[in-house]
């Protein structure tokens, strides 16, 4: 580790965010690398602040070191500031190239020549047919593995679908296999149910995990930085039976899987005590489906909201929206919420099946409105199957209306705050595994011509900001996401073309990727806007992911023959619609049971959203302040003064002390910091003062 430290000086102080570099975050288990049978080296393709709050990796990580004779270390993308002699694991700091196996966690597309330059900084053979028998064996999982083929060249075997048990099962057979030949252990490997080796195996099923509470990870390293996601996250549902025809997550995750509302409640509390974040989530594709979804909340209520602890949920359901946990969630900080009508017009609704009418999105935009939200966000998906300038009259038409209302409620009520709303368009991108794998992409350009359309007919409108995601990328991701394997070429060539951490706008330069696409023979437009017959056979049907063909091409039929009425379509949120996953993978739906909710969380007093000084209780309390002294060495000269202060926050949390906070939408703890130290200087006395609502004199 000191020999860590001295190797890498130079360039960790030459370096933005030397913190990403250097490990040893708390509740990270720096195993011994000597003294296990198995070791995983966990990587992330992007940036640091993006892979440490990814729950997959989470989940994997504590599987893997809660087993006695296994390890997992973990590895980012380091950024091009940072000079590397070779890529180490973030723990151990032992090269990668000593582990077992190197394993990507894909959740987007144009991360693929990111793994291939992070290969060459570990010095392993980017392509599978380079490696020998010593290098690690590299495998791969994640949303984007559901079509592992524009990356088969590559990554030796692919889990596809829930990597919980699975993982644990490769772990053994690579302890049990070691020593063999590389191809006689990736053989044993694709024995695996899940593992899919090209060259090996001819076909593959998805694993199916259950969620219980075992597999849950109920602490993780926690980051000195603020990441992404910087907060205590509870999975509480799988799969999402709303079957949106766009939505790849919501096929592929199926069945839906529920975790009893006792589990959540108990994950939660020990997460949330562990890591010290003030604000946990409920994660799920469509959390407010969940059954207990506002019992969990006022259970955790009880102990949570004296703490100042909040919760989020990703999305709020249109259909399902609810006042009473719009409040619940808004407790005790209030952020914006965002709803998701995807498109404007009730025929488009009705072609993608969201299932919702301009009837239900009016009413829930403007309850939040009456109730005190001054901004949402909607999200709505441009270029989809059949969209023409008549479906963006009829969105700018729904956004009108919603202010045009907005505006006589404030009048008839004599309400002050205004109603802004923030549209974010993304483009939309056909995907395998739903009912719209087989339609074109929409031409960028006649894209472009809607969403300016749009915004022509919106302009007017005051207080309504229209945003769009780059439609380059956008078309890429069709191109990748359908792809079959003679795109290992062009993934093979834009590496070396340098293109490195393209997810970020500042490293994606479009002329390259579309320049190497021309010089590999390739046309992206007409990829992306290739049609396929669904007679076809598609590149990616060896991957089984248990809705039957036959689901797929009924529902893509049903898509296109919807008129302008709103009707509710069958989904197996409701009732089984047979789409042949449950049959064919030998499992079920599971429904958390009805969660029944203590006597305290009865006697909560009704929850409501907080508005400026409408908790004064500190002001009854007595404060006693206290002058705390610390010191700022070693490794922690490495951190930003905002990121040492964080931490700090973080640790003061875990100790359970009877913390003062301010009042207002964001409560803040009230501690006060002395002056910012610089970065890289270390400190043996940092002042800070702290204001408790308890005498620890006695303590
Ligand atoms: S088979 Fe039925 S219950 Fe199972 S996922 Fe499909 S629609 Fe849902």
């Amino acid at each position: 580790m000191n020999c860590f430290f001295q190797d890498y000086r130079e360039s960790l102080y030459k370096c933005t965010k030397p913190y990403q570099y250097v490990g040893g975050e708390f509740l990270s288990y720096n195993k011994d690398f000597d003294s296990v049978g198995c070791r995983i080296a966990l990587a992330f393709p992007d940036k640091y602040e993006i892979g440490i709050s990814n729950l997959g990796v989470r989940v994997l990580y504590e599987q893997i070191n809660k087993q006695d004779d296994f390890m997992a270390d973990r590895v980012y993308a380091p950024e091009p500031d940072y000079k590397l002699q070779l890529l180490y694991a973030l723990e151990s700091k032992v090269s990668i190239k000593e582990f077992d196996a190197l394993g990507f966690s894909i959740q987007y597309e144009l991360a693929y020549p990111t793994i291939l330059k992070m290969l060459e900084m570990a010095q392993i053979p980017y392509r599978n047919e380079y490696r020998n028998d010593t290098d690690p064996i590299i495998f791969a999982g994640g949303p984007c593995c559901f079509n592992p083929l524009p990356m088969s060249d590559f990554i030796d075997c692919f889990i596809i679908g829930d990597g919980e048990d699975v993982i644990l099962e490769f772990c053994e057979t690579l302890k049990k296999t070691k020593g063999l030949p590389r191809k006689e252990r990736l053989i044993e490997l694709s024995k695996i149910e899940g593992c899919w080796i090209k060259g090996i195996s001819k076909s593959v099923t998805k694993r199916v995990a259950q969620l219980t509470y075992d597999s849950a990870p109920t602490s993780y390293p926690i980051p000195y930085s603020n990441s992404v996601q910087d907060r205590a996250v509870v999975e509480i549902r799988r799969g999402c039976g709303r079957m949106c025809r766009f939505c790849q997550p919501g096929h592929v995750t199926l069945p839906v899987r529920e975790r009893p509302g006792e589990d959540i409640v108990k994950i939660a509390k020990e997460l949330v005590g562990n890591t010290g974040y003030d604000e946990y989530s409920l994660l799920s594709l469509s959390s407010n489906d969940y059954s207990n979804i506002k019992e969990v909340i006022k259970e955790l209520a009880v102990d949570f909201n004296d703490k100042k602890i909040s919760v989020s949920l990703p999305s709020q359901r249109i259909d399902g929206f609810n006042l009473e946990l719009a409040n619940l969630v808004q407790s005790v900080r209030k952020s914006t919420m965002t709803l998701a009508p995807e498109a404007g017009s009730q025929r488009l609704r009705n072609v993608i099946k969201k299932n919702i009418s301009e009837e239900q999105i009016l009413d829930a935009a403007l309850t939040l409105y009456e109730n005190g939200w001054s901004r949402i966000k909607l999200y709505f998906i441009a270029g989809l199957p059949t969209e023409t300038l008549e479906d963006m009259d009829e969105m700018a038409e729904l956004l009108s209306k919603i202010k045009y209302e907005a505006k006589r409620i404030k009048q008839e009520k004599g309400l002050k705050h205004g109603f802004d709303l923030t549209c974010t368009l993304s483009i939309f991108v056909p995907k395998p595994f739903t009912p719209f794998q087989w339609t074109p992409q929409m031409n960028l350009d006649k894209v472009s011509e809607h969403i300016k359309y749009l915004k022509s007919k919106t302009d007017h409108l005051k207080g309504v900001k229209i945003n769009y995601h780059e439609k380059y990328v956008s078309q890429i991701e069709a191109v990748l996401t359908r792809g079959d394997d003679s795109l290992c070429k062009y993934i093979e060539e834009l590496y070396k073309q340098s293109c490195y951490l393209d997810a970020w706008s500042e490293h994606f330069d479009r002329k390259v990727w579309q320049e190497t696409a021309e010089k590999c023979g390739l046309s992206l437009a007409d990829l992306a806007e290739k049609e396929y017959s669904t007679n076809d056979d598609l590149p990616w049907e060896f991957v089984n992911i248990g809705v039957n063909k036959s689901w797929f091409v009924d529902e893509y039929n049903k898509a296109f023959c919807q008129n302008k009425d709103f009707v509710i379509q069958p989904t197996c949120e409701n009732k089984c619609v047979s789409c042949g996953v449950c049959s064919s993978l030998t499992t079920k739906k599971v429904m958390a049971k009805p969660f029944v909710i203590s006597e305290a969380a009865k006697n909560t007093k009704e929850l409501v959203p907080h508005t400026i000084n409408s908790d004064m209780s500190y002001i009854d309390e007595v404060v006693h302040k206290y002058r705390v002294k610390i010191t700022k060495l070693g490794t922690l000269r490495y951190f930003s003064h905002l990121d040492w202060q964080n931490t700090f926050l973080k640790a003061l949390s875990r100790t359970g002390l009877k913390v003062g906070y301010s009042h207002g939408f964001n409560p803040l703890m009230k501690v006060s910091m002395g002056v910012a130290l610089p970065l890289f200087i270390e400190s043996k006395t940092e002042l800070i003062d702290i204001d408790l609502l308890e005498d620890i004199s006695r303590k």
